[in-house]
């Protein structure tokens, strides 16, 4: 049976990258039936204004995986973001970001080898925000002040940080239970408790509580602030790590930075019903169109997919693939030569051409 999975090409790069890396999927002997749905920027006319059409979530609920190109956030819209109305929409708490090093791939590190599980949800990224000098703002800012006796200055904007035992304790089982899936060894909490009591504290206590029931991997936690000067240090030390949104949105970036940068850093969102895997780099406009950008951060992310479908061999060589063609640095885009404007780069589908080669050897 072939493995229906929604399609989202996005917009920008979205669509070049998309078909490439749907190529690539497709030469490894895997069928799929795909359920292609248009999203983002390029599609809002069409859609009354909406960038995220309902048959996009619909379909998603439906197939249970989709694999999705960046999307323009669209400026001066309501929307905040797409991405971030997708995760909402369909509950994809947990966010898994590898952060891998690739022989090929410029970096001041070697042999990094780390996955970051982001809470998706809650934090100061839910977005419940209060703009300075308006009436719910000052409204907050009395009833805060009553309730703790400290003192907000008038001219303060307010962001909440909620953070539940539930929320908590449903995205550390899910990063024990991956870390056990694939092999891991350690789970590094990562939190700054000493400071925020009842958010960072409950987070770190409720991961506790959960780890008791996994004695078979090791755990430990680590604040935030050290979390981030060791990881340049000495990145060696950790194996998976989950965090609360802010701070995972941020390390997440940052150990992108120890393996190359975005261009090759895969995600993946996960929920009860539904798993998106997408590249973690954005939709790149001024390269829009012109066959240039590198496909390598939504080709892992199509591996990450291959996995989640229970499809480890084909997944293991298509990664075998991509990492031979960047290794051997002759087929790779602009970004991945030496020097930016390198002559024998290759475009975004000559890249995915030496992928299959590789895969067909
Ligand atoms: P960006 O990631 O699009 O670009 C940052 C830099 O990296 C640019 O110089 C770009 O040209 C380069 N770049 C990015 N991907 C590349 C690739 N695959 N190959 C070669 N070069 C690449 O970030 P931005 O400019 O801040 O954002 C552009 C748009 O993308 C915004 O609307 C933003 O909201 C959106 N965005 C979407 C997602 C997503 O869909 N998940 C993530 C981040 C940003």
């Amino acid at each position: 049976m072939p493995h229906r999975v929604t399609l989202i090409p996005g917009d920008g790069i979205g669509p070049e990258l998309s078909t490439a890396t749907r190529r690539v999927l497709e030469a490894t002997g895997v069928e799929f039936d795909w359920d292609v749905r248009e999203a983002g920027a390029d599609v809002m006319a069409k859609h009354g204004g909406n960038p995220l059409p309902d048959s996009v979530i619909e379909s998603i609920a439906h197939t249970g995986v989709a694999i999705k190109g960046p999307i323009t956030t669209p400026v001066g819209t309501g929307f905040r973001s797409v991405n971030v109305a997708l995760r909402k929409a369909l509950d994809l708490f947990a966010q898994v970001r590898p952060c891998k090093s690739y022989e090929g791939v410029r970096s001041r590190y070697r042999d990094v080898d780390l996955v970051i599980v982001r809470e998706n949800t809650e934090d100061l990224y839910a977005g419940i925000e209060f703009e300075e000098g308006t009436d719910n703002c000052a409204v907050l800012r009395d009833t805060i002040q009553k309730l703790s006796g400290a003192h907000i200055r008038e001219d303060a904007g307010i962001s909440i940080k909620p953070i539940s035992i539930e929320g908590t304790r449903r995205v550390v089982t899910f990063a024990l239970d991956y870390a056990r899936r694939e092999g891991r060894r350690k789970v590094t909490v990562v939190h700054k408790a000493n400071i925020m009591k009842h958010t960072d504290g409950l987070w770190l206590r409720v991961a506790r509580e959960v780890a008791e029931g996994y004695p078979d991997i090791e755990f430990e936690d680590r604040i935030v602030d050290n979390m981030c000067m060791q990881l340049v240090q000495k990145p060696e030390l950790y194996d998976v790590m989950v965090l609360p949104n802010l701070y995972g949105d941020i390390v997440s970036d940052l150990c992108a930075g120890l393996v190359g940068g975005l261009g090759v850093a895969p995600g993946a969102n996960y929920g009860r019903e539904a798993a998106l895997f997408e590249p973690t780099h954005g939709s790149a406009p001024k390269y829009a169109g012109l066959n240039k950008a590198n496909p390598t951060a939504m080709m892992l992310s199509g591996v990450l997919m291959l996995r989640h479908l229970g499809e480890r061999d084909a997944a293991d060589r298509m990664e075998g693939a991509i990492a031979a063609v960047i290794a051997e640095g002759k087929d790779v885009t602009y970004d991945l030569k030496p020097k930016a404007d390198d002559p024998t780069a290759v475009g975004t589908s000559q890249f995915a051409d030496a992928v299959i080669a590789q895969l067909q050897k």
